[in-house]
């Protein structure tokens, strides 16, 4: 017997209404303390966009208009919010809240079980509805040749063609860069405010599905996964709505400021470098704590992650560095660049990517010779007058400088003293590369490009490096302790 289509859809929807049935039948009474059992739940993924309302601010918004518009298409729209509106915005009808946080006397939230067709559009707020075009942007994604699209873009409010970024996010680095499309078409974020459609499943499979500033979050989240983006040529128009206040737009921007800083903080992100070469930063400053805390058996937490030093790190570092370097030098000290740090200027003139700390070897006899170090060697921790702060380390008979009082980013200066003909010192922390050395390699000292600087070096710095970490040392490298963890391990 032959099943026409016809059939097929009378039988299945009459297998739903009696579901139903069964359902209100067992009534209230069969929702046990984990709500309603899955059998009685409305089938997963019916064909279809759910509009979801995300981006917008409380005050000043166009969150009626936007959703009235999408809903009169009709296709079901969703305000998500950590809370309701306040004030209060008297939604449309049908439009329903999705408040995110969740309250203590409540059930708990689960977005998920409020998105039911296949594929959601993010809208931002001040978007309007054109008849069809969320279909366009779902068959631009479902299509055949849609390759390896996951994510369909439209441009909200402008009739010009949507400005498209190459996106490579490297978590490593913990840097995100756009540039311009490496070939045309490849896009991986798009510039100004677009409505965003992808299959619900995709959204619901990203780590943070509803962050904001959504477009950020979502491209960010897509480059990571190497989904491909598709622009779809038209435009959803955006009304002339009457101006932001001044106070409002002031307000706005504080909180969209904010919102993208929480954002990268949880997507790891720490710098993205622009299409014009700018940079916006969102790791540690003289103000704020180290990024990493103490380090234990000489790895770094971020290196067990899989991650190298945070670029605002590697910043302050090479700042501390130099800004010593140029202390010592005006004060008379002999330094030169010991350990990692003398191994990284060998290998690229740079700290080693994922190093924590600067080393520079002193001469002992020259410690008085600066005043900070002096003050920090008579016990006291001393800030210099851009910030820096001396003192003398609590673990044995060596000098740290930090980066700030919050921010204990640091170079090491270790003092050494000569004893017939070999360079010795009081403390050994028990590294394999801590050992003495013959006084030559200072006789003299020379110049060596790190950190952007000119730093003095001991003269022959590969046979002091093998003497210290053993043969091939600059050629091969390894993180601080191979029996904590290995490069190329993850
Ligand atoms: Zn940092
Ligand atoms: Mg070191």
């Amino acid at each position: 017997m032959r099943v026409t289509l016809c059939q097929a859809t009378l039988g299945g929807a009459i297998v739903l209404n009696l579901l139903l049935l069964f359902c209100v039948w067992r009534g209230p009474g069969w929702r046990g303390a984990g709500g309603s059992p899955p059998s009685c739940r409305l089938p997963r993924g019916v064909p279809g966009v759910t509009v979801l309302l995300r981006d917008f601010e409380d005050f000043e918004n166009d969150l009626v208009g936007t959703a009235r518009s999408f809903a009169s298409l009709p296709v079901p729209v969703l305000v998500a919010a950590e809370e309701a509106p306040y004030p209060p915005v008297p939604l449309p009808p049908g439009v329903r809240l999705l408040p995110l946080r969740p309250v203590a006397h409540r059930p708990p939230v689960h977005p998920e079980s409020h998105l039911r067709t296949l594929h959601v559009a993010l809208v931002p707020d001040g978007t309007r509805a054109v008849p069809g075009l969320l279909e366009r942007m779902r068959d631009a994604l479902e299509e055949e040749g849609a390759g390896h699209a996951r994510l369909a873009v439209a441009p909200v409010g402008t009739g010009l063609p949507p400005r498209c970024l190459e996106l490579r996010v490297e978590p490593r680095s913990w840097t995100a860069r756009y540039g311009p499309p490496g070939e045309p078409g490849a896009c991986g974020a798009v510039e100004g405010p677009a409505v965003l459609l992808l299959r619900t499943r995709d959204l619901l499979a990203l780590p943070f599905p509803l962050a904001r500033p959504v477009p950020a979050a979502i491209f960010i989240q897509a480059a990571l996964r190497g989904w491909g983006l598709r622009v779809v040529p038209a435009a959803f128009p955006a009304p002339h709505l009457p101006p932001v206040s001044p106070h409002g737009r002031w307000k706005a921007e504080k909180l969209g400021e904010n919102r993208r800083r929480q954002l990268m903080r949880d997507l790891g992100v720490k710098r993205e470098v622009l299409e014009d070469g700018g940079e916006r930063w969102y790791g540690c400053s003289k103000e704020t704590a180290r990024c990493f805390g103490t380090v234990h058996t000489r790895t770094p937490q971020y290196l067990l992650a899989g991650r190298w030093t945070p670029p605002c790190c590697l910043r302050a570092l090479r700042e501390t560095a130099r800004h010593v370097a140029g202390a010592l030098e005006a004060a008379g000290v002999r330094y030169w660049l010991e350990g990692g740090s003398l191994l990284g200027a060998a290998r690229s003139g740079d700290i080693i990517p994922w190093d924590y700390d600067v080393d520079l070897g002193i001469y002992r006899e020259d410690v008085g010779k600066c005043r900070w170090l002096a003050a920090a060697a008579a016990g006291e921790a001393v800030e210099d007058t851009e910030g820096f702060l001396w003192e003398k380390a609590t673990e044995g008979d060596f000098y740290r400088v930090h980066y700030s009082r919050s921010n204990r980013l640091h170079v090491d200066l270790w003092p050494f003293y000569p004893r017939g003909g070999v360079m010795t010192k009081d403390t050994w922390l028990g590294h394999p590369q801590d050992v003495e050395f013959p006084e030559s390699f200072l006789l003299p000292r020379v110049p060596m490009a790190f950190a952007g600087f000119t730093a003095m070096a001991p003269n022959n710095a590969r046979a002091f490096l093998e003497l210290k970490f053993g043969p091939g040392a600059i050629e091969n490298p390894e993180y601080p302790n191979p029996d904590i963890k290995r490069l190329g391990q993850d």
